[in-house]
């Protein structure tokens, strides 16, 4: 449902919680987050308003970081449970989706041994990327081949806890904008979710891949050309 990522120097948990909230009046059931730190994805998620999230990150905190990402989830496949929320995370990778995968199921066959935490047709986009991952694919390469075998409509992003730099995302049938500030960068399913921070944006095109560094901004088709992208300015006004 919504999605907020974040790369800079600010504290990432703080732009991405604020970004989740300002993305509320679209509705959810669950909350999460996660972010790379020491070599290991550090994640909380949970059903109910942000307010639970919260709480449960105050009872366990998380370490700090500058690159962070989150996901409200409004549940399409599985129920809306602690474990059926966003971010899925297998070992060293986690992700956020949006949308739906319809062919899941195939999928999941092509992970034998694989064990599964939740029922989401989400889950298997994060063992798909850990295995391209392992076998020895950057973020971008392993996105690349794994938005390939999906099909449905989505928006993926993901980190990489050995890459913990980076945040890599694609989209399809599904809408995500990305926020340009200066040496940092947001994205969004919707940029209510950034422009307390930034009103300089880039819009993704259908079947793309944008990769966020503190460096910059770059974006390809799924085919790994150069892709065309739209800037615009946001002139309009937060409402509260
Ligand atoms: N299909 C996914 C799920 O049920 C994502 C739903 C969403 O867009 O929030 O977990």
């Amino acid at each position: 449902c919504g999605i907020v990522g974040y790369v800079g120097q600010r504290d990432g948990l703080d732009v991405v919680l604020s970004g989740l909230r300002r993305l509320e009046y679209r509705g959810y059931d669950s909350a999460g987050v996660a972010l790379p730190s020491a070599g290991r994805i550090e994640w909380r998620k949970k059903a109910g308003k942000i307010a639970n999230l919260e709480a449960a990150i105050e009872a366990n905190p998380l370490p700090s970081g500058q690159v962070a990402i989150g996901h409200t989830r409004w549940a399409t496949h599985g129920a809306p449970t602690d474990q059926n929320s966003h971010p899925h995370v297998a070992d060293r990778v986690a992700i956020v989706h949006n949308g739906i995968i319809e062919n899941h199921d195939q999928l999941r066959e092509e992970l034998p041994g694989v064990e599964f935490s939740s029922e989401t047709d989400s889950e298997v986009a994060a063992h798909l990327l850990r295995r391209e991952l392992d076998g020895g694919a950057d973020l971008l390469a392993a996105m690349r081949t794994v938005v390939g075998r999906l099909e449905g409509a989505f928006t993926l992003v993901a980190v990489d806890a050995q890459d913990p730099e980076r945040i890599v995302a694609a989209r399809r049938n599904s809408p995500l904008v990305v926020g340009v500030g200066e040496g940092e960068y947001f994205l969004a399913s919707d940029v209510a979710a950034f422009i307390a921070y930034t009103r300089d944006a880039v819009e993704l095109g259908q079947d793309q891949i944008v990769e966020l560094t503190r460096g910059g901004v770059s974006v390809t088709t799924f085919d790994g050309a150069p892709a065309e992208t739209k800037e615009f300015h946001v002139d309009w006004d937060l409402e509260a």
